[in-house]
């Protein structure tokens, strides 16, 4: 087991566009080992998913799995998924404000807009090829981990500046209409 050091905002390898591997890399055992040190490095910091960047590595890969996660309790869960060289399309303009947080943007989070419906196409750790509808907080997820991708971090969606707090304000006065919300909302959209 490998915990890595996450990089936070301010590191410029955060704001670099990553490049996709070719199916030869993601087989060879240094990327199936930076597969398994983003895996062991999500569960340790409790994050709903890390892109390849937020550790060093420009490459196109993600991982992403919601469990009882304390960090987000009301996220519905994700089974345990690795993302390499995704493609997304936006299926409508429908869009949630969410409010978020990321392992490289310590101690803060803010509201951004993200679109409720997307497909998302991506090989797996094995290089199958997925193609796959997501939803709700779901595709919100993937679209905040596919945007370390290409160097965009949430702070640059937050549409209000206004909603910036530290988790510890968050919980004091803004948790409870939050949760109120999006619960209706994941009850509505399904995931
Ligand atoms: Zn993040």
């Amino acid at each position: 087991m490998t915990v890595r050091e996450i990089l936070h905002v301010g590191n410029p390898l955060l704001r670099e566009l990553s490049r996709e591997i070719t199916r030869d890399e993601l087989a060879s055992p240094k990327m199936q080992q930076l597969i398994d040190d983003l895996i062991d490095t999500m569960h340790a910091a409790n994050g709903a998913g890390i892109a390849a960047p937020q550790v060093g590595e420009l490459v196109r890969i993600a991982t992403i799995e919601v469990t009882d996660n304390p960090r987000y309790p009301y996220k519905p869960r994700i089974p345990l998924t690795v993302v390499v060289n995704p493609v997304v399309e936006f299926l409508d303009d429908e869009m949630v404000d969410v409010n978020e947080g990321c392992l490289s943007v310590p101690n803060m989070r803010g509201n951004v807009l993200r679109h409720v419906n997307i497909r998302v196409r991506y090989w797996d750790r094995h290089g199958v090829e997925h193609d796959e509808i997501k939803r709700g907080l779901t595709a919100g997820t993937f679209q905040h981990e596919l945007d370390h991708l290409d160097g965009v971090l949430f702070l640059d969606r937050v549409h209000d500046t206004r909603t910036l707090t530290t988790w510890e304000q968050f919980e004091r006065y803004h948790r409870a209409a939050f949760v109120e919300r999006i619960t209706a909302f994941v009850e509505r959209v399904g995931s």
